[in-house]
């Protein structure tokens, strides 16, 4: 079993889905794991519950409330040592159908968010020349989707925010890596039809959904000493499932 013991986790939009249960996944593992969320009130329940130290509001999309929210982590429990940067959304859209608000949307919190966790949590790994970063990709990063343009262009920028990130970092001790989920079932994807999801399951090798203990495990491994020597990749959690 992963061994996190005396490590300090923060999850961005860790109250649900994939971040809730990478949350799970790391405290298990024993890291003291502090969440975030966008309401307040959520973060601190899905902290409790999920017997992480804290749960704290925090919109990815401000830069300067990303910074600071992972200094103060940083500076309360003494380091910190692994950050997922899993928060972001997708909305569907035709390419005639994709308005200017969507594209603000999509990139502000996807491409925005990740980048402005990254940075932070470079900053505040840079002391102890030590630390693990994981982002959320997608398999739609890699392949594109239709109807999806929007939200693969984001996912494709994230993957090469780790690519890159972790060519910057390297030589100071930091690893950053993606990882670049299939179809899994959270409350993102609950919009597919059955007939969408039945199909997905039999594009999959693997013949199921992804679940997001899948992915969390995924993580997990990407943020031990176990991955010391992986940095700058982006590994897909897709059950085999090429779109
Ligand atoms: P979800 O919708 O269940 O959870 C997303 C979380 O991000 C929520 O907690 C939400 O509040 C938070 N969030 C959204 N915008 C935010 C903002 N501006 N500031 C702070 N938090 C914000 O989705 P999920 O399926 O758990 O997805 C988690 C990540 O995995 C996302 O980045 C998603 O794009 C990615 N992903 C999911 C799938 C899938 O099939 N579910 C596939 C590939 C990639």
């Amino acid at each position: 079993m992963t061994d996190l013991s005396g490590r300090v986790a923060l999850v961005t939009g860790g109250t649900r889905g994939i971040g809730l249960a990478t949350v799970r996944a790391l405290v298990d593992a024993g890291a003291t794991v502090v969440l975030t969320g966008r309401d307040e009130a959520r973060a601190k329940e899905a902290a409790s519950a999920a017997g992480a130290a804290a749960g704290l509001a925090l919109d990815v999309t401000d830069a300067k409330a990303v910074s600071s929210l992972v200094r103060g982590v940083a500076k309360e429990h003494g380091r910190l040592d692994i950050v997922v940067a899993n928060a972001g959304i997708m909305e569907d859209a035709l390419l005639g159908m994709i308005r200017e608000e969507l594209v603000d949307t999509t990139l502000s919190t996807n491409v925005a968010g990740t980048l402005h966790t990254v940075q932070a949590a470079a900053r505040a790994m840079m002391r102890k020349k030590t630390g693990s970063i994981v982002v959320l990709a997608s398999i739609v990063g890699e392949y594109g989707s239709a109807g999806q343009t929007v939200y693969a262009a984001s996912k494709a920028a994230v993957a090469n925010i780790a690519r890159s990130a972790a060519k910057e970092l390297g030589r100071s001790g930091i690893r950053v890596n993606a990882v670049a989920p299939g179809v899994i079932e959270t409350d993102l994807t609950a919009g597919l039809s059955e007939d969408a999801k039945a199909e997905n399951a039999g594009k999959t090798p693997l013949g199921r959904l992804g679940r997001a203990e899948d992915v969390a495990n995924a993580i997990r491994f990407l943020v031990s000493d176990e991955a010391s020597f992986i940095t700058g990749q982006v590994l897909g959690v897709d059950g085999g499932l090429v779109l």
